[in-house]
């Protein structure tokens, strides 16, 4: 039996579109009997409080997981081994760049964005030892590939760049694409559901997988809800937190059935959505949520009401 993960980073209350993508998750690992682990990713950006909410919340709309959460601060040595072990087998590299350096490098004539250009891959010994006494350095893979192709359910297979990525930043914090890698094969997590704005890491997820030995999940990278300007909703957005709409009368029963609803799916209960679930049948379009700070809401989800 495989297993399906919910991976939030603690970094504030969830709003719909990640409760959303949180019961996506739930109905993919249970439609297809999977266990359905919760993994707290709060290596970076941790907000006190933030992990307590965002897990009664999850319970509040009806999501359940199987055994303890795990918390990526408290499984530093597993990403210790795995960083050790591509370093002793001259996989990694150090890198002296700073954002403005990269960004600078990137703006170069034929650069590709969002793409790291190489600066510090073929320095020599003596340029390290150099440029370690002015800072300290990132650890980057050394890619033998320029593309990797993963499979997601809902977009086919999809290849995308695989570049030197961090996989040990500067500050000594392992990068969350090494530590989503290490965990999701030591968790034995081989299904992972998501926000289609990670849809374009999972190349450089699976490559790291099979570099560590490990089969790439199967993935399925789900449409993020979108606010009245066709933008990534967003706390701003108005009444769109379990607390927000509970203050403005909307109570968490009827926000997950907003949910459910612009999933195509029976809004009663979960388990009557998982009944009636099928990716295949998920909408193709993606859900417009509208909102103001009294609780007054809308949904579009078919492209004629767009
Ligand atoms: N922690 C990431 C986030 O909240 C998700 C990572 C993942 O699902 O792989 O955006």
């Amino acid at each position: 039996m495989g297993a399906g993960r919910f991976a939030p980073s603690p970094s504030g209350e969830l709003h719909l579109g990640n409760l959303r993508t949180a019961i996506l998750a739930w109905l993919f690992a249970r439609s297809t009997n999977r266990e359905f682990l919760m993994r707290v990713e709060d290596l970076d950006r941790a907000r006190a409080g933030a992990e307590a909410i965002q897990l009664s919340d999850l319970n509040a709309i009806g999501v359940t997981w199987d055994g303890p959460v795990t918390r990526q601060s408290q499984r530093l040595p597993l990403y210790t081994a795995a960083v050790s072990q591509l370093r002793d087998r001259g996989l990694l590299y150090e890198c002296f760049c700073t954002r403005r350096d990269i960004a600078e490098a990137a703006s170069a004539p034929h650069a590709a964005p969002g793409i790291y250009p190489g600066t510090c891959r073929n320095l020599t010994e003596s340029e390290r030892a150099a440029k370690r006494d002015l800072r300290p350095a990132a650890w980057r893979l050394r890619t033998q590939e320029d593309t990797f192709t993963v499979t997601d359910v809902l977009h086919g297979p999809y290849t995308g760049t695989v570049d030197d990525f961090v996989v040990l930043r500067s500050d000594g914090v392992p990068a969350y694409n090494l530590a989503v890698v290490v965990d999701d094969a030591a968790q034995g997590i081989d299904q992972v559901v998501r926000g289609d704005d990670l849809l374009s890491s999972s190349p450089r997820q699976g490559y790291l997988a099979g570099l560590l030995g490990h089969e790439p999940p199967t993935y399925a990278h789900v449409q993020l809800a979108l606010n009245a300007a066709g933008k990534r909703l967003a706390k701003r957005d108005g009444a769109v937190t379990l607390g927000q709409l509970a203050a403005a009368g909307t109570d968490n029963a009827t926000a997950r059935a907003l949910i459910l609803y612009s999933l195509g799916l029976p809004s009663a209960s979960l388990d009557d959505a998982l009944e009636a679930f099928d990716p295949a049948q998920l909408p193709t379009h993606p859900w417009v949520f509208t909102t103001d700070r009294d609780g007054a809401h809308g949904m579009r989800i078919r492209p004629e009401n767009r």
